[in-house]
């Protein structure tokens, strides 16, 4: 059994090694061709050859110019094929596996933009990030919306003096799916004595659920953030940025924790 185990390991990562290049020159060759780069890099190969050959028939002369040849030669192609490798790099960075990176990171940022404007502007907001326990009971306590996350639509949600600005925010994944919902309001004792019921309903579902709970104060223009029960007040841009980032980490990361939640004081 152990022998099998052991005949197993040594097989997979050849075989991972053998596929990952098989698939990098598929992907190259296939790209090169249809980026007109093909007749350059013949040319490069054919200098590469010369040199070997120089090399066994130790023609120093001839070696020396190969050599120096080629090292412009490779100057000149990144010169002249600049845009077709910027475009190869951007197609790498396009892939799927960087386009989950780039989701995470553009939540991100929408959601930072957002919450620093409304605190520069003493926009009361509360904001919940569903994480696996589901916050469907309380998106039903609210208006239903399905809008791509941005600054914006953030924003308007929590214009002060429109009907949806009062109560709280739910988003899923990259969408804002409700608005104007009912937070559960936390009993802890242990609050302070300045937060009101905004800050209250926030603590409350992160009680209840595993929520990633965003407040800002309409009186102070403070940002509070709420996870698992636990607060962290007067947090930055930078901060709340590091926190998000922290959040969207997958879990096995998460779990140690760079940034510390304070617990409630009294
Ligand atoms: P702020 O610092 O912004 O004043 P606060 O913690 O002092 O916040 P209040 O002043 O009581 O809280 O804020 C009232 C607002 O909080 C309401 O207008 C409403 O938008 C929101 N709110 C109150 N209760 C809830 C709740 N249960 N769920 C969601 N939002 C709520
Ligand atoms: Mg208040």
């Amino acid at each position: 059994m152990a022998e099998a185990i052991q005949s197993l390991q040594s097989f997979w990562k050849p075989f991972v090694e053998i596929s990952f290049f098989w698939l990098a020159y598929y992907l190259l060759f296939v790209y090169i061709k249809d980026s007109g780069m093909a007749q350059a890099l013949k040319g490069l190969v054919s200098l590469v050859i010369l040199f070997f050959i120089a090399q066994v028939l130790d023609l120093k002369a001839i070696r020396w110019v190969l050599f120096h040849l080629f090292q412009i030669s490779i100057i000149g192609f990144l010169i002249v094929f600049h845009p077709e490798l910027r475009r190869g790099l951007t197609r790498i960075g396009q892939s799927p596996l960087f386009r989950m990176f780039m989701k995470e990171q553009r939540v991100v940022d929408e959601i930072v933009k957002a919450v620093t404007t409304m605190s520069k502007n003493r926009i009361g907001a509360l904001l919940a990030i569903e994480r696996e326990v589901s916050l469907k009971p309380y998106v039903e306590t609210g208006m239903a919306l399905d809008g791509v996350l941005t600054s914006e639509l953030l924003l308007t949600i929590f214009m002060p003096n429109t009907p949806l600005h009062d109560g709280a925010v739910v988003i899923q994944g990259e969408r804002v799916i409700a608005a104007a919902c009912l937070f559960p309001l936390s009993q802890s004792q242990k609050l302070l004595k300045t937060f009101g019921t905004r800050h209250r309903a926030g603590l409350g579902l992160s009680e209840e659920s595993d929520a990633f709970v965003i407040v800002v104060s309409e009186e102070t223009g403070t940002i509070t953030l709420m996870t698992q029960g636990k607060i962290n007040k007067d947090l930055d841009e930078e901060r709340l940025r590091a926190a998000l980032v922290e959040f969207y980490q997958p879990p096995r990361r998460r779990e140690h924790r760079r940034f510390k939640f304070r617990s409630p004081t009294a």
